[in-house]
Formats: C-alpha cells, structure tokens, sequence
C-alpha cells in the first residue's frame, strides 16, 4: 500500500543493521528503530486512533518520540509535537483548538496536565524508553500494516513558534516534508555516513523535519544529544560529520576554548538556521575553525525554503538562493514583484508551502496569494548575484515620521562595535514621528559603553532618522528556546521609554 512518506525515508530502511542513532548507553540501529515504531503504530490503533486523528506530544527528547512520530506517519496518524516549555493552559489550548485524541506527556507532567485534556486521552512517555506509552508498544507486535495515503494528506500539525502572536497551527501535507527532505539531503550532500550532532528539540521544525528527515533520507546517523551542551559536542566533533544548530549554538561554541580547527578538521558542515546569523559569528568561526557556516532559512509553514550554497561561496549575512523547485519573489503589499535589489516582503511558492492554517480559514486566505505565493511575513532583498538576504520581520519594520527603519541595518552597526555582544532595535511609540528606534545591547565587558559613545559611532554609519532614540543595556536579550529574540517582549517592556 502506498504511503510515500513512510516508504521514502522509513520503510526503506527495514531490516537494516546500520546505525540511526548514537546515544547515551548504546546504537540504535534502523531496523531496531522500524520495529519499535510498528509496535507504537499497534499500540496506537488499539487505543483507537486512525487516519487522521491528531496525536499531540510534550514529552522530553527521546528515540521512543521519534519512533512515534515514524508510526504516526504509518498509521496516518497526524503528528504534532508540542514545544517542552508550554504551560498546562497553554496546552489546554492547542489541545482544544487541534481537537488531538491523545496527549502524551512526560510521568512528571500527568497529574498538572489532567485539566487540561479536555476530551483528550492521557498516556505518558519519559526520556529512556519508560512511560505508560512505552509500555503499550512493549506489549505490541513489531507488524503492522501500512496505511495508504496520498501526497496531499495531512502529516503534521506543527505550530508556529508564537514570536509575533499567538501561535498558529500549520498543516503539512506529505508532500511538503518528503519535497523539502530529499531536496535538503541531496543540496547538503548527505550520505549513509553521514553523523549528524543533533542536540535541538524536535517539537520545532528545525530539529525535527531538517535534521531527522534529512538524516532518514540519506540513510546517516545522528549523535543524539538530550539538548545543547558546549562540553559535550565539543567532545562529539571528531566522530560527527555535520552539525546544525541555532545561531546561539554557534555564539557558545565560540566562546569555548575547546573549539579549534583541530577538533573540527574531520566535520564536512556547519548549518545554521531558525534566527539570523550574525555576520560578526560567522566570521569568527571560519577564522577559529576554518569552516564556513552555511545558513538557510525556512518556517514552519513553509519548511526551509532557501539555503547558501554547497560549493560555491557561503555568504555571511545572506540565506542563500531558493531550494531547487522553490520559487521566491520579493514583493510588495499588493504582491507585484518588485525590482531587482529593492526591499520587499518575502513570498515562497513551491510543493514545501503548507496547506494552510488550522482552524484558520481567513488568516490563510490573508497570507496566500491567488497564484499560490505565500507571504511569509519577513522582509528582505535579492542582491545582484542572487542571494536572499532578510532585513527583518515586517511586524519588527519601524516607522519613523514616514520612513521605513530596517532594524536588522541598525543591529549590524552596534554589533560591528567592540564593546557590544549582540543587539535588538525595535520601535516604541512617539507622539509626533508614530515610532522611533530604540537599541537594546548586551554589552561584552563591564561597564557598558555609554549611551553617548555609542550613539556617537553609530553616526557614522547611520543616517540620522535611523539613530536610535536611546540606548538600553541588558544582562541578556529575551529568546525563546530556538535563539529567537522575542522583540514583541522588548517592545511592551520599553514602550514608554521615549514618550
Ligand atoms: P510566529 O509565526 O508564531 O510569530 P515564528 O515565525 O518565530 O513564530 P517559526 O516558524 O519557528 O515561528 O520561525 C520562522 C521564522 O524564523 C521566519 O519567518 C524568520 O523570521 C525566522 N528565521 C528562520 N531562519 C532564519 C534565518 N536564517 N535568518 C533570519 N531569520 C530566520
Ligand atoms: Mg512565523
């Protein structure tokens, strides 16, 4: 029986002996890993659930989660993992708004989720095979029918990460993870002996659909990590191939005295994706190393969507060019392409675009244009050679007395200062001009510049509109568990800073 997605990156695999994963206490291999995930599809189907019944998931990070999402997939079951920070209200919502038959949950949740099934059913999985759900496969046969689907069937259920709203659920077809894996895999040049460190959550499309539907796809491994620990990938490198991480990874493994080309002369990639990468790290990192990062951008919705070259030249501050069978344009309110070089909104056409939001009719007509261009809701340009580059979220743009202020323009000036780690520019409220731009740093030694030194060499740079009104120094900038600033954060904070 058909199932694309399962028979492309699962069930050729079957009966395989080569490694999927290496973890704490030993391999798995691929074979192991299919049969664990038939016996959850067995224990699934007893429970009740079918085609497109949706399966929600807080659980910590574990195979156990991944064979479940390799059954879900088999049994048709629609997989939706939710982030580990949410609270028990929040989960209350998604679990309402996804109408999810079943939640599993970590043993040490249970009790404080129980009011927020709903109708939902209750099992429980921990990180190392135990958990009430573990112990349903455990009793289950290792045979299981497939279930046939077709490529426009829904998958996952993925929700958005919340940075600029409340987060929205986006469906996705078969179609969009298995397009955007093969063409990730053959791009990035994976291969069966490939060892991925992965060491992201997996309830985020980054971890999840890029890192393990890559590694499926070609038949590699991954070096399977509970979360980001310096110490540990550092130790991991020399028998890893390729690691993909958030920007913070890269930024904390710099600041590791174990990093050095020496320790990552046998790695073939360094992937970077899910928040800008500074060209200030990027830098840093192929002089310590001698790699040059490659960043790609993508969205839940869209999946990844552009990537720096393989071969040809990696650019800092760039994501690169449209996946092979993606299309990309730059557009403006209306969705008429704009010239060549100019800044716009970022729209993506291809068979990784999702099939809409759930339970959201009007919001996906909004942003899905009548010739199938979705608006992605990031700004940015195509410069003359061809490379995406993002200027920011069109929800973070500031207004300043009629001029457009590109956050992204001001942060490159502050963070290029030697006394400044990082930086967020956001806009807060002013009377006569609507908005004005207000920088907020993490300083790198203490004290932090003053105020006035670094205004004073932001000028230089900077036309005036694009000064920002005040300086602001934090411990740390807010980010979620991706490494995503959350601005909307800063902006409530500060919005009466300037009056
Ligand atoms: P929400 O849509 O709920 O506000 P979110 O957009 O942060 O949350 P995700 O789908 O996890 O949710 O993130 C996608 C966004 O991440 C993109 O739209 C883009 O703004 C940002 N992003 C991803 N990769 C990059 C990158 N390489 N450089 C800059 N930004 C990136
Ligand atoms: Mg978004």
């Amino acid at each position: 029986m058909p199932n694309p997605l399962y028979d492309e990156l699962f069930a050729r695999h079957a009966g395989s002996d080569a490694p999927f994963a290496f973890r704490d206490g030993g391999t798995l291999g691929y074979g192991a890993f299919l049969d664990r995930a038939a016996r959850f599809a067995n224990a699934l189907a007893r429970m009740g659930l079918g085609p497109g019944d949706r399966l929600a998931v807080q659980a910590p990070k574990s195979l156990d989660m991944l064979a479940i999402y390799a059954a879900c997939i088999r049994s048709g079951i629609v997989f939706l993992p939710l982030n580990t920070g949410y609270t028990p209200a929040e989960i209350a919502f998604f679990l309402q708004d996804s109408g999810a038959r079943l939640l599993i949950c970590a043993p040490d949740r249970a009790e404080a989720l129980l009011g927020a099934l709903g109708g939902a059913m209750l099992e429980t999985l921990d990180a190392t095979g135990g958990g009430s759900m573990a112990a349903a496969a455990d009793a289950a046969p290792a045979i299981f029918d497939t279930v046939t689907r077709e490529p426009g069937d829904l998958a996952a259920l993925l929700y958005t990460s919340g940075t600029t709203g409340r987060a929205k659920g986006a469906m996705l077809t078969q179609d969009n993870l298995l397009s955007n894996a093969l063409a990730l895999a053959d791009l990035w040049r994976f291969t069966a002996s490939d060892r991925l460190v992965h060491a992201l959550p997996i309830f985020h499309t980054h971890g999840l659909f890029v890192a393990v539907n890559v590694t499926l796809a070609a038949g590699g491994a991954m070096i399977f990590l509970p979360g980001f620990d310096a110490d540990r990938i550092v130790a991991e490198l020399p028998r890893a191939t390729v690691l993909m991480g958030v920007p913070t990874f890269y930024s904390r493994l710099l600041a590791h005295p174990g990093l050095t080309s020496d320790r990552t002369r046998d790695m073939r990639l360094f992937i970077s994706g899910s928040a800008p990468l500074s060209a200030a790290t990027h830098r840093a990192f192929e002089a310590r190393t001698g790699h040059r990062i490659l960043e790609r951008y993508g969205m839940t919705e869209t999946n990844m969507t552009s990537s720096n070259p393989y071969d040809g030249a990696r650019r800092a501050g760039t994501v690169g060019f449209p996946l092979p069978g993606v299309e990309l344009r730059i557009a403006d309110a209306e969705g008429r392409a704009l010239p060549e070089g100019e800044i716009g909104g970022i729209e993506v056409r291809g068979p990784n675009v999702f099939a809409g939001y759930w339970n959201l009719p009007d919001k996906t007509a909004q942003e899905m244009r009548a010739d199938g261009f979705f608006v992605t809701g990031d700004l940015g340009r195509i410069d003359e050679e061809g490379y995406l580059q993002i200027v920011g979220r069109s929800k973070d743009l500031v207004i300043s007395g009629g001029y457009n202020i590109y956050p992204k323009e001001i942060e490159e000036v502050l963070d290029a200062q030697p006394g400044i780690a990082e930086s967020a520019v956001i806009g807060v409220p002013h009377l006569d001009l609507g908005e004005v731009p207000v920088a907020v740093i993490v300083a790198r030694d203490d004290p932090a510049p003053a105020p006035e030194t670094i205004l004073a060499r932001a000028a230089e740079k900077l036309a005036r509109y694009k000064l920002p009104r005040r300086v602001i120094a934090l411990d740390a900038l807010p980010r979620n568990a991706m490494g995503k600033v959350q601005k909307a954060e800063l902006r409530d904070r500060f919005r009466d800073i300037v009056g």
